[in-house]
């Protein structure tokens, strides 16, 4: 079944979130923006689809002529073509192969009449997941003390939340990160949410060895499930170090580069207690899934990056992966609302705390294709 067509196209629309300079979300003022929609077409005329940031030009340039005139059911071969692709261009990064990759499972699922998980191996129809709270800000109302994490997370557990993960204050929010002040926003989460409740910390990361060792104790002291990415990730033996000390679980990593090379790498290194990787920091499902096994042959547990759909579908494939993260959450937002392109939001979650996965074929995205045709460039 060849691939006949790779399409980029913008879809202009009102974003309530801003970046601040070290990349990270935020609530803020309505502004215009715009997202990338992938289409992939095959001769039979199904579409596989992704939204993302995906560069426009860098798809029609390189990756639209290794595309075209393939057979989709070619899988390894059009990944093995991708990632050489990648060698020296700087702008197709393992986020850009994520978006290729996902729509390249779309048109195959949409194909065969079935969902991804299903391709990949299916193994479970719903999935534990936690509650990922945003950054901390300076925002009243917002994230902007330990009591208002405490708050908030009280909130989410009677939303029906059975899990919890805190992401902390980071410069430019706060000028310098503080262990301390991280400690006190747990300690106050844990009081709120009571013994039962798994809590996970994702702090500031550029902490030095003794400051990340120190959270690590404050945390195993708090019962934390696990602490990830409290380090710059560059470093293996400084993970080495902190995972032969920390009494509370090491996750990682998160955003190393490196694909399956470099999970096997921190593996063979000893550098963290559970494993790390995502469909879209990891350059997509086929990356991320050999990761999961790779984790899965050393008997170790993995946690998946982000709320991404093909996370979603790994997930439901395999068994060493706990929870889907479901998030960014904040005081301001309301997650329950999918993004104007959408129908409907793809991971809903019902009372035991669990995401179902989706049921039709493909990707199963509910695209909102009027909203997407009348703001499309
Ligand atoms: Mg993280």
């Amino acid at each position: 079944m060849k691939i006949t067509d790779v399409a980029v196209y913008k879809v202009h629309y009102q974003s309530f979130m801003v970046r601040d300079s070290e990349y990270h979300s935020h609530p803020g003022p309505g502004h215009d923006a715009v997202e990338h929609m992938l289409e992939i077409t095959l001769e039979n005329g199904v579409k596989g689809c992704y939204m993302g940031p995906i560069y426009q030009d860098l798809v029609l340039s390189a990756v639209r002529p290794v595309l075209v005139g393939e057979d989709i059911f070619m899988r390894e071969r059009i990944w093995q073509r991708l990632i050489h692709l990648q060698r020296l261009k700087t702008e197709f990064s393992d986020y850009v192969l994520c978006a290729i990759d996902l729509a390249l499972y779309d048109a195959l699922g949409k194909t065969l009449g079935i969902p991804i998980w299903q391709i990949l191996g299916g193994y479970r129809t719903k999935v534990p997941c936690y509650g990922s709270i945003m950054v901390g800000d300076t925002l009243e109302g917002g994230l902007d003390s330990p009591q208002a994490y405490a708050d908030y997370a009280q909130k989410l557990v009677a939303k029906g939340y059975h899990a919890l993960k805190l992401h902390t204050w980071m410069p430019p929010a706060v000028p310098e990160a503080s262990v301390k002040l991280d400690l006190e926003a747990c300690r106050m989460v844990r009081e709120a949410v009571g013994p039962d409740i798994p809590l996970m910390l994702d702090p500031y990361h550029y902490y030095s060895r003794e400051e990340a060792l120190e959270l690590a104790k404050g945390l195993g002291e708090l019962d934390f499930l696990w602490l990830e990415e409290p380090m710059d990730e560059h470093s293996i033996a400084s993970y080495r170090f902190l995972t032969e000390a920390s009494p509370v679980p090491i996750c990682g990593p998160e955003t190393a580069p490196g694909k399956y090379h470099s999970r096997a790498d921190w593996i063979s290194a000893g550098a963290s207690h559970i494993g790390r990787t995502g469909a879209l920091t990891s350059g997509g499902i086929t990356s991320a899934m050999r990761c999961v096994h790779l984790y899965d042959s050393f008997g170790m547990t993995v946690e998946l990056h982000g709320n991404s759909i093909g996370n979603l579908h790994i997930l439901a494939a395999i068994r060493n992966g706990r929870y889907f993260e479901r998030g960014l959450l904040h005081p301001y937002l309301d997650y329950e609302q999918p993004k104007p392109w959408l129908n409907s939001i793809y991971d809903p979650m019902d009372d035991d705390g669990c995401v179902f996965v989706p049921s039709s074929p493909g990707l199963g995205w509910d695209w909102n294709w009027e909203y997407i045709e009348d703001n499309k460039e």
